[in-house]
């Protein structure tokens, strides 16, 4: 890595953001909307995945082809977002084949995971179980429940809050699982780092530290 690139990774705080290269001000890795179509940015980083909002049948192969096609590229640091949603989404035997093609990548190329989970977290566990994945899975949006928060980490995911989540679940979480994200929130990632030192009772600047730390350690390892 040169100079460049290791102030670009320093400056990343927000491991999950749907704003745009610009408005995400280098602070964030950006969740690539692969479907609209337009080129990688320099000095950005991003993940690239299928949503299962955007799933259809037709599009699989088409979002799987790009996903392959692009990973060589060093920008892309994650898989995701990519899960199981009940609620939304493409049909569930669809979502599964997707998330599981998604998973097979993130092995193959030995990239974390951003994880999108409604409503289907036995199943997702289940798998994880089962194909024991030495990657990194990092559960964004987590707004759960804190016994949740400690079963989770326990299980060994990461986890990822945005701008709204239980406190008491921002406090179960230990130093070395806990991301922060901006997601589809219009707040600055600053604002939220604030919030989550006040939550959990450190300096901001400790808290900064810790997510960097973080960050080196999941998506940015050498
Ligand atoms: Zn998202």
């Amino acid at each position: 890595m040169g100079e460049s690139d290791i102030n670009a990774v320093n400056a990343i705080l927000d491991i999950h953001t749907h704003k745009g290269e610009e408005q995400s001000g280098g602070k964030a890795i950006i969740n690539y909307r692969q479907l609209a179509g337009t080129p990688l940015q320099e000095g950005y980083y991003y993940s690239v995945g299928i949503h299962p909002w955007e799933l259809t049948p037709d599009n699989l192969k088409q979002q799987s082809d790009f996903i392959i096609e692009h990973l060589p590229d060093k920008r892309i640091v994650a898989i995701g977002e990519g899960g199981l949603d009940k609620l939304k989404g493409a049909s569930m035997e669809i979502q599964t084949a997707a998330f599981m093609a998604q998973m097979t990548l993130s092995m193959e190329y030995d990239l974390p995971l951003i994880l999108h989970n409604v409503r289907m977290t036995d199943k997702i566990l289940a798998v994880k179980k089962q194909f024991r994945p030495g990657q990194p899975w990092i559960w964004h949006g987590f707004r759960g429940k804190p016994e949740q928060a400690e079963q989770l980490q326990g299980k060994g995911l990461y986890l990822s809050f945005g701008e709204f989540y239980s406190d008491e679940a921002m406090r179960a979480v230990s130093d070395d699982r806990l991301f922060l994200e901006t997601d589809e929130s219009s707040l600055d990632i600053e604002e939220l780092l604030y919030r989550a030192a006040r939550v959990r009772g450190v300096g901001v600047e400790t808290l900064r530290e810790t997510i960097r730390r973080n960050i080196q350690n999941v998506f940015f390892r050498a």
